[in-house]
């Protein structure tokens, strides 16, 4: 059987990290049924049922942070394009006595929370609406006064399911309110649509964060009650901050913000694939082989950590393996492919990769140097001039200047790198110095030495 999953993303702001990570899980599942034959397929669902607060430039801001990560989805869906499905569903649920009016206000609906626990009970719904008459809704609504709906929990079936993650998880009907499903205004609330939905669009497998378990307990009966059987459920933790609390920055670090710092999606990617599994990062992994090894019984239940040193870290790991063609449209116009490769090793952003070309292609500001030093950077252009510049010019320039001057080690190589860099660290002299070239080293040695 086909695995189908989704990502289904309010457009009421910006994605976030906890967001991403889910429709990365939803992705690499998908994903992974794709290449062990079975067939998979990721759906992004645009839950836009709140016309009010849903946004076109977060729909878009959605689609480009999951292209940037390079999570195609196999199709696109929008709730608000759905209605008249809904609305067809709604009338079987009506039909069945699934689904009740009520006219309670919200004040009137905390006063009967708060009476309930003054007496020590639950504070469920009374389910007042469903003692109303015919004459009674006929009153109201010729005192102009719509109902909103309410989906009836079935109290006497068990409502139970094994969760990819969390285990079996048992929820009693009878100790949970029947939730609103509709406003008065005839406008859809969450929970409805996505059964739907899913059922409509034959998704196997939901993956979410752990804030919709108890939603997920009220919408396993929503699937029996629309006639289908429910897809198979898995809850992640929530993801937390290194310091291990739920921080305000982590819950609104989004995409741009990473992209800006110099995160490259790969990194991003090698992360959230394994965080919250006790398995190690690895920055060489592609996304096919995390999409293989992607299992949901090795996620914890434990508040997933999220480090942003980590991911600083992974990034330049992850750099120093990117190859050229991967870069070659990110990086300074002319960098060639033996360029990237000598400095590739440095970088901690692709960014850096501008001051060292500029390093490679000069012009380059060399500290002013002492009599000794330019002296000694005196005997370096003439050595540099007299190379071999086809086989490893750094080892035999600093050859030729060890025997001649008795230097070694710092004395040797930092003066040199000073001139021909102008800075005092870098890539390796000697996947610079051929870059650099013989004119070029001639010169700066030679501007230094003056
Ligand atoms: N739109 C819901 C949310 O963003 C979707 C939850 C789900 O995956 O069903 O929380």
């Amino acid at each position: 059987m086909t695995t189908v999953t989704r990502f289904a993303p309010s457009p009421t702001g910006l994605l976030h990290i906890g967001n991403i990570r889910t429709a990365l899980h939803n992705w690499l599942i998908a994903r992974k049924a794709q290449l062990d034959g079975t067939g998979g397929k990721f759906l992004l669902r645009i839950d836009d049922t709140d016309a009010a607060r849903s946004r076109e430039d977060y729909v878009e801001a959605i689609r480009a942070d999951l292209a940037w990560l390079g999570l195609h989805p196999d199709g696109e869906e929008r709730q608000s394009a759905r209605f008249e499905l809904y609305e067809r569903e709604f009338a079987r649920l009506v039909a069945d006595g699934r689904v009740y009016r009520c006219y309670e206000t919200a004040q009137e609906l905390d006063l009967k929370r708060k009476v309930a626990l003054g007496r020590g009970l639950p504070p469920i719904y009374d389910r007042a609406g469903m003692a109303l008459t015919e004459a009674d809704h006929a009153a109201r609504a010729a005192a102009s006064e719509a109902p909103h709906w309410r989906f009836k929990l079935d109290h006497d079936s068990a409502i139970e399911w094994n969760d990819g993650i969390r285990g079996a998880q048992h929820f009693a009907a009878s100790q949970m309110s029947d939730p609103v499903i509709r406003r008065a205004d005839g406008s859809w609330l969450y929970m409805l649509p996505s059964v739907i939905d899913d059922i409509d669009m034959g998704v196997t497998q939901v993956l979410r964060g752990e804030d919709h378990v108890t939603n997920t307990a009220v919408q396993v009966q929503m699937f029996t009650a629309l006639g289908a059987t429910p897809p198979a459920f898995a809850h992640e933790a929530l993801l937390v901050g290194a310091e291990g609390k739920l921080s305000k920055r982590l819950g609104s670090l989004g995409m741009a913000e990473l992209r800006e710092s110099g995160i490259e999606p790969e990194a991003l990617i090698a992360l959230l694939a394994r965080l919250g599994t006790s398995d190690p990062v690895e920055p060489a992994l592609s996304v096919d082989d995390l999409a293989t090894s992607f299992d949901l019984a090795r996620f914890g239940r434990a508040p997933a950590r999220f480090d942003e040193t980590e991911l600083a870290r992974l990034n330049g790991a992850i750099l120093h393996h990117l190859p050229f063609e991967r870069v070659a449209g990110q990086l300074p116009e002319g960098m060639t492919q033996a360029a990237w490769a000598a400095i590739r090793p440095n970088l901690a952003t692709l960014a850096e990769a501008a001051a060292w070309w500029q390093v490679i292609h000069g012009p380059v500001e060399a500290p002013p140097s002492d009599p000794e030093t330019a002296a000694y950077l005196a005997q370096a252009v003439t050595a540099a001039a007299a190379l071999d510049w086809s086989a490893e010019p750094w080892q035999q320039l600093t050859a030729m200047l060890k025997a001649a001057t008795g230097r070694k080690g710092k004395d040797l190589f930092l003066p040199l790198r000073l001139a021909l860099t102008g800075v005092a660290h870098g890539p390796e002299m000697a996947a610079l110095l051929p870059l650099i070239g013989c004119e070029a080293a001639v010169a700066r040695l030679g501007k230094a030495a003056a």
